[in-house]
């Protein structure tokens, strides 16, 4: 038999050690979705349906891609990923096709995730329907989690920003009845996703974690993750005054970067 490279990414990099400040949220999206999918034989001996949708709601850069990357990977599946305000802008019958293919491309590729970031794009609620597209992809979406059968091993994960802003239709029994929300971190959950952030990085003695964490209220990881981007960069920038592009860059002033204190709070 010819083997076929599934159509479906794996990001071999993404695991729940990436994750930070999501607490038990975790083990919420472990139950609900890498068990079915490792497990299907455990729901079938106990004659109950594992999920077929999950939503995940909360604010921008919180890491709800993170999250159904990281379970993607750790349940061995394919990813599939979906952008809601992407596929909305096509012809006539072009995005109901997308969605189409993509679905059946993850059911040859199962076990499977199939993420629809900001799905409140694609299904919002019925009265604030205007045009024909989301009509017409709504119908479309329902019409395809209803074909999915629990053996073949897909379950869509639902990702927005707007708890209220999805179509009732959608979350009733049997498509995405099960609802995870994730909130912007608290303390100790900026302290662990600084963590994170910085696993990679030669810290200065006087960069204090613990204190950036409490300073850095209402910080998403998002916000986390550029802050320890741009302190590193500023690491970089205090360097170049001593370096020499055209001759390249010196091993003993690589040596010497690291990344202060100071970096993180001009950052
Ligand atoms: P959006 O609603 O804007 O799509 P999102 O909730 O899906 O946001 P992600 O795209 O997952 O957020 O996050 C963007 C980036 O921010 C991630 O790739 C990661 O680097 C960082 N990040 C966000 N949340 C976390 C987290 N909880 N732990 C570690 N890193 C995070």
């Amino acid at each position: 038999p010819q083997y076929e490279e599934p159509k479906g990414e794996r990001r071999a990099d993404v695991t729940y050690d990436d994750i930070g400040g999501l607490g038990n949220t975790v083990d919420q999206v472990r139950e609900m979705v890498e068990l079915p999918l490792r497990h299907p034989e455990l729901f079938q001996r106990l004659g109950i349906d594992p999920p077929k949708g999950v939503l995940l709601y909360g604010p921008p850069g919180t890491g709800k891609t993170l999250l159904a990357r990281a379970v993607a990977n750790e349940a061995e599946a394919n990813f599939f990923l979906v952008n809601g305000p992407e596929i909305m802008g096509s012809r006539y019958g072009e995005s109901e096709e997308r969605l189409r293919e993509v679905f059946g491309e993850a059911r040859q590729n199962a076990p499977s995730i199939v993420f629809i970031d900001e799905i409140d794009s694609i299904a919002p609620k019925r009265e604030q329907v205007t045009g024909e597209v989301e009509r017409r992809l709504v119908a479309q979406l329902l019409t395809l989690m209803d074909g999915l059968e629990p053996r073949q091993n897909v379950v869509v994960i639902g990702a927005t920003n707007r708890r209220d802003a999805i179509d009732e239709a959608l979350r009733r029994p049997g498509r995405f009845d099960r609802e995870i929300v994730i909130g912007v971190p608290d303390q100790a959950g900026r302290r662990e996703t600084l963590g994170i952030h910085t696993r990679g990085m030669p810290l200065g003695e006087d960069v204090d974690l613990d204190e950036l964490a409490r300073t850095t209220y209402g910080f998403v990881g998002a916000d986390v993750a550029a802050l320890a981007r741009e302190a590193a960069m500023d690491a970089v920038r205090r360097m170049l005054p001593e370096i020499n592009l055209r001759e390249g860059i010196p091993t003993e002033v690589v040596d010497r970067l690291r990344v202060e204190r100071g970096d993180f709070l001009n950052a």
